[in-house]
């Protein structure tokens, strides 16, 4: 399809008639304004309209003021919608009103504005409501149009019409807002007009021209709004041309029991089943349904209410899924009887929905294979359906209410009221649950800090729940069983009262909640998750391994689908508290037997431990890593211990302290570390390889097919690797003749040193496999210490000084590159090398995708995060060859 680049026009027109636009054009025209289009061009019923493109939001940001050209094109625009409608905008005689709405390419819900109902003034509203022969209608729209304008273009606060309505309520003695007729609603019109004058100091504008061009501005002001911008940082949205402005002729929900507004999935949000599941409201505009004025009843009782739109409705839907291959989520109104559709969307969905739907449209023939794989599951739902949740087995905590199962996940948290004190208390380092009345989009900080979110009111579609499952955050919503009350700090359901501080557990996939803290039980996998794994693995040119230690995480990883093991590091081993006392002998030993008569100590448990993982992993590739910490870290750094360490030691404190001052390094991270500890201690490297061998044949006289790869850590230059190949080469040779017994095993390098990126070439000489240490290889690129940085990358993210944290996710521009170089490098020297990375970027989709076209063979992840890692790969695979 084309794009919008080569195209000159700054407005885009749908209508029944066609449309410039199409859904190809999300970038330019959002996705709203692309999806209208597309609708448009589908014959389905939308209201007529024009969408002016995201880029003229850059450019009214940049010099303040509309780019050339656009005035009139509003103005060309705007006539075809009259004659589309057979309406004019501003004439009382047949009013066209108009709704203004804000689209981005990607959704930010509630993030931005809406004014609805504009071009109403003093004479239009009484043509509008000669011609509806509904005065009440007429003026209930122009009171909502003077706030939403007053609200969104010159940010008059909401609750000073709130209380105007209320004054009223309570002189008519109503209680409802249904209630106030005509007459009284002519009187609140009056009322709101004084608060804009008396807020503004202006008389709020008659003239439908000014109102629109105001709202236009507003709408792409809203952009930059310090909401707007948060949002987009905490969900890492960058690289948008700003908001496309939708201008779209309105149709009216609230002219009577024959019309309504609602919206809707096409299937269940939360569990996937296939059934029309959404809220409607008779007589009533969009913002009752999202502001929970009125509580808004099932959509499956709209076939009673209003039948033939909701058959309209339900043939719309089907469309629209199989046109657009996914899920939708659909808002429309019907006016006296006929629907309209005013936007589609793919909808945000759990993660368990997310699976059952990619397998029930594969199934139902509505999408195929590689359609699922790559777009119907993220791997943000793979990593909701890891979760935990409630550990049943537990006894029972008191349960303090029950909600609606917002979004899945168990958290367990201390209470707060406030987004605020959730974003202070986490960042303090606590675990917080967020518990609101409801919340709103200004509540998004604290929303994102907060372990889980709970809320007294609000549906499934609710604010807090369609956030939280975008982010799989947990979340009760609805919960009114609880009594909040912001002023003691405390929410009560009877008798049972929870303070600010205390600690709640909540179910996300369930709606309970309990008071105390409750323990987690990890996510138990359905069959159609090893099926739709299995999907992915057609698809994925990757292979994933796992970081694992353990033959218990070994075993996990292999049920997860780890293909190997990817990096096992072996100090972990030696930090086990029982044979932490064997390592500080053998470090504070003063002479090489010395040092080997402890390491023969070792000997025997690291064999033990190699032998347990190569049975875990039954023949699939080990690579097991040579010792990388700087020995300082296995002695107490607290001179309080050095006493006691000492006497299990059989030396005096005043020689520990010794010790540790002699080891005492300014920088450890760069210190003697890594291959530097083998090339100075070959003993150390003689043990490790000789444990390794021995055990490698001791499972394999047992039947089990051992594949070991050793790996020398941090090199930087051809030299070290060489004398660590001798060294490992030789003991190989020794225990195969001992044994008088062989196994197949290579020898390969982490490159975490950037040095040994650039000298890939003549390293690969010595090395099989090259295994990308990105942990380290980010640190020393950017010189930045991994144990330091978390003071300031935060502030670099903000700031936009970077994009992303680069040990979260991989720095392609820097890191990148001498990855790419290195995998180049090493290849042309040694065209068989294996190449793999398993610092934590390898559990990171982005990076995942960037190292798929980097030509790896391999990533390697933690455990949970192998699923992950096998769709990222395989979305990585077809998006790079759709
Ligand atoms: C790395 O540096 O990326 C790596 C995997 O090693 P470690 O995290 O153990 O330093
Ligand atoms: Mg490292």
């Amino acid at each position: 399809m084309a794009g919008a680049e080569d195209d000159l026009r700054w407005v885009f027109r749908f209508s029944q008639d066609g449309a410039d636009g199409h859904r190809g054009l999300k970038n330019e025209l959002g996705g709203k304004g692309a999806n209208l289009a597309e609708m448009c061009r589908i014959g389905l019923p939308v209201p007529p309209g024009f969408t002016i493109r995201a880029s003229c939001c850059q450019h009214v940001a940049s010099t303040g003021g509309w780019p050339d050209g656009l005035d009139a094109e509003v103005d060309a625009a705007l006539a075809h919608v009259e004659q589309a409608m057979g309406l004019r905008f501003g004439d009382p005689e047949s009013p066209l009103l108009l709704s203004v709405r804000s689209g981005a390419a990607v959704s930010m819900p509630g993030m931005m504005d809406t004014v609805l109902n504009l071009g109403l003034n003093d004479s239009v509203v009484e043509g509008l409501a000669e011609k509806t022969d509904n005065p009440r209608f007429a003026r209930d729209a122009y009171r909502r149009f003077i706030d939403m304008f007053a609200n969104v273009v010159v940010g008059v606060a909401h609750e000073r019409f709130e209380e105007a309505m209320e004054g009223l309520k309570r002189e008519r003695g109503v209680e409802e807002d249904l209630q106030l007729d005509a007459e009284a609603l002519a009187d609140l019109v009056d009322r709101y007009k004084a608060v804009y004058r008396k807020e503004t100091g202006y008389m709020f504008p008659e003239d439908p021209k000014e109102q629109l061009r105001l709202s236009i501005d507003a709408v792409f002001a809203s952009w930059n709004s310090p909401r707007a911008v948060k949002y987009r940082r905490i969900n890492e949205i960058t690289g948008l041309l700003g908001t496309a402005v939708n201008v779209q002729a309105m149709v009216f929900g609230n002219m009577g029991d024959a019309s309504g507004t609602g919206v809707c999935f096409t299937r269940n949000p939360s569990t996937g089943e296939r059934h029309l599941y959404g809220e409607f409201l008779v007589n009533a505009q969009g913002e009752d349904v999202v502001a929970g004025i009125r509580t808004p009843k099932n959509i499956d009782q709209m076939g009673r209410a209003l039948p033939t739109a909701y058959d309209e409705l339900l043939e719309a839907t089907r469309r629209l899924e199989s046109h657009y291959q996914d899920m939708q989520d659909i808002e429309f109104t019907v006016q006296e009887g006929k629907l309209y559709l005013l936007q589609t969307r793919n909808g945000k969905r759990t993660g368990p929905a997310a699976l059952k739907i990619a397998l029930d449209m594969v199934r139902e023939g509505v999408a195929d294979r590689a359609r699922a794989v790559r777009d119907l599951v993220t791997p943000d739902h793979l990593d909701q359906l890891l979760h935990p949740s409630f550990d049943p087995e537990q006894e029972a905590l008191t349960t303090v209410g029950k909600g609606l199962p917002a979004s899945p996940g168990a958290a367990v948290g201390q209470v707060v009221f406030s987004a605020e004190d959730a974003e202070k208390a986490a960042g303090e380092g606590n675990d917080v649950i967020l518990v609101r009345i409801e919340t709103s989009p200004d509540d998004v900080g604290g929303m994102n800090a907060a372990k889980g979110i709970l809320t007294a009111r609000g549906g499934m579609t609710s604010h807090a729940a369609v956030v939280a499952r975008g982010w799989g955050k947990p979340c009760v919503a609805g919960c009114s069983d609880i009594v909040i009350d912001y002023r003691t700090q405390s929410f009560t359901n009877g008798s049972i009262k929870v303070s600010a501080g205390d600690w709640i557990s909540i179910d996300g996939s369930t709606g309970e909640v309990v008071v105390g803290k409750r323990s987690l039980r990890s996510a138990e996998l359905s069959g159609d998750f090893a099926t739709f794994m299995g999907w992915t693995d057609e698809f994925r040119r990757l292979k994933v391994r796992t970081n694992a230690d353990t033959p218990e995480d070994a075993k996990k990883a292999v049920e997860f689908g780890a293909e190997g093991i990817g990096l096992c590091r072996t100090e972990h081993m030696f930090f086990e508290s029982d044979r932490v006392t064997a390592v500080r002998k053998m470090i504070l030993a003063e002479t090489e037997a010395e040092r080997r008569s402890h390491l023969e100590r070792l000997l025997p448990m690291q064999r033990r431990d190699f032998a347990g993982i190569f049975e875990a992993m039954a023949g699939r590739p080990v690579t097991v890593r040579l010792l990388d910490p700087p020995l300082h870290e296995f002695l107490p750094a607290d001179p309080h211990e050095h006493a006691q360490v000492a006497e299990t030691l059989g030396v005096s404190a005043e020689e520990l302290a010794a010790s540790v001052e002699r080891l005492r390094e300014q920088n450890p991270m760069m210190g003697h570390r890594g291959c530097r500890l083998g090339l100075t201690y070959p003993e150390i490297t003689e043990m490790q390889a000789r444990a390794l061998f021995e055990a490698a044949l001791d499972v394999a006289a047992r039947g089990i097919a051992v594949s070991p790869e050793i790996m020398v850590p941090l090199v930087g230059t051809a030299a070290e690797l060489a004398n660590q190949r001798a060294c490992i080469e030789k003991t190989a040779e020794q225990v195969f003749e001992e044994r008088k017994a062989r196994v197949e095993f290579l020898i390969g390098t982490m490159i975490e040193v950037p040095r040994a990126a650039l000298a890939a070439g003549e390293i690969a000489e010595h090395a099989q496999f090259f295994s990308f240490g990105t942990n380290d290889l980010t640190q020393m690129t950017f010189g930045f210490s991994r144990d330091d940085a978390g003071k300031f990358l935060p502030w670099y993210v903000d700031n936009d000084i970077l994009p992303k944290d680069p040990f979260q996710s991989l720095d392609e521009t820097g890191v990148g590159r001498l990855v790419e170089l290195a995998c180049r490098e090493g290849r042309d020297a040694r065209a068989d090398l294996k190449l793999g990375i398993c610092g934590e970027h390898g559990g990171d989709p982005a990076s995942v995708a960037f190292f798929h076209r980097a030509g790896l063979d391999y990533v390697s992840c933690s455990p949970y995060r192998v699923p992950i890692a096998r769709l990222a790969a395989a979305q990585a695979a077809l998006r790079d060859d759709p």
